[in-house]
């Protein structure tokens, strides 16, 4: 391998500034959340084009070149941070639309008045339809990206970013946007942000081989470090805490599509957590799983840049 593209002191300064940055990320998840973006009730389709529209003005704050592209259906919203000098491009994906928020009677409070709230086992949650599935853990890799410009006017690798509006709708419109735009989208693998951890100490990864096959892997690392690897090799993994990182199975169709389509293999790396209550009232992201999924796709992204291009091998 050559020399790292990165260096730790420049990590660390990234991680810094995630830490001083905590409310005005929150600030900004809170911006989305307040938008009801329901992609399966023609009711919301302006809101869901003004969260495209947030999403994309949001990219171009941070640094990326970003647009709004119509579908038949729900726009797409895509961004782009080219100029990193590694050999490596990755397509991040996520989605800005989310579920009804019915039955509304059984919400504490208005699903789309995001509110943060003390749980008794999770500690401070942040409470909102999206929270936790898609928008909270969309904004982890946002706020990374954020961190990484603000602190170094640049990313480790290069970073096209990919999302949806209606991914909670079966996602009609992405096989067409696929083979239209596959030639912008393509990268050396995509990262998904929209599966979770095995608890609330333990992230997870996800690593989709071919086609529909998927493996389970359970890796053991040091603390800080994604080592290189993660394309034809199980990745060493530990996500903020120390713990050892496990890989676990999930689905979603998206990843056969970029699978099928674009040639492309996918790492799924989520910070939500099974008692998160998505498609339920009352949906939560405990604040833990928002700052820590940050600092971990920072880490992430740090290690992606020190790959020398193995990953195109
Ligand atoms: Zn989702």
């Amino acid at each position: 391998m050559s020399e790292p593209l990165t260096s730790h002191a420049e990590l660390l300064r990234v991680l810094d500034h995630l830490a001083a940055g905590r409310q005005g990320a929150l600030d900004r998840l809170f911006q989305v959340l307040a938008i009801p973006s329901v992609s399966t009730d023609p009711a919301y389709h302006a809101a869901c084009v003004d969260a495209a529209e947030w999403c994309a003005s949001s990219l171009r704050e941070i640094g990326f070149q970003a647009r709004v592209e119509k579908t038949r259906g729900k726009p797409m919203v895509v961004g782009h941070w080219h100029g990193s000098g590694s050999p490596l491009r990755v397509l991040f994906y996520g989605h800005y639309d989310v579920q009804p928020p019915d039955p509304l009677a059984e919400w504490t409070a208005p699903p789309f008045a995001p509110r943060l709230a003390q749980d008794p086992q999770a500690g401070e949650v942040i409470v909102a339809r999206g929270a936790s599935d898609d928008n909270g853990q969309v904004m982890t890799f946002l706020e990374a990206c954020r961190s990484w410009l603000a602190v170094h006017g640049r990313l480790p690798v290069d970073v096209t970013v990919l999302l949806e509006g209606e991914e909670e709708s079966g996602s009609p419109s992405l096989p067409s946007f696929l083979d239209n735009y596959g030639e912008e989208l393509k990268a050396d693998i995509c990262l998904v942000c929209d599966t979770g951890q095995l608890d609330a100490d333990t992230p997870a990864i996800t690593a989709f081989l071919r086609g529909l096959a998927f493996s389970e892997i359970t890796v053991t690392g040091p603390s800080r470090d994604l080592h290189s690897g993660i394309y034809g090799g199980p990745a060493t993994y530990a996500g903020e805490g120390g713990s050892p990182a496990v890989g676990c199975g999930a689905s979603i169709p998206i990843v056969e599509s970029f699978r099928s389509r674009l040639g492309m293999d996918s790492l799924l790396v989520g910070f939500a957590l099974d008692d998160d209550r998505i498609h339920a009232p009352n949906e939560k992201y405990n604040v833990k799983s928002f700052t820590k999924g940050a600092r971990s796709w920072a880490r992430l992204l740090d290690e992606l840049g020190a790959i020398d291009g193995n990953l195109k091998a």
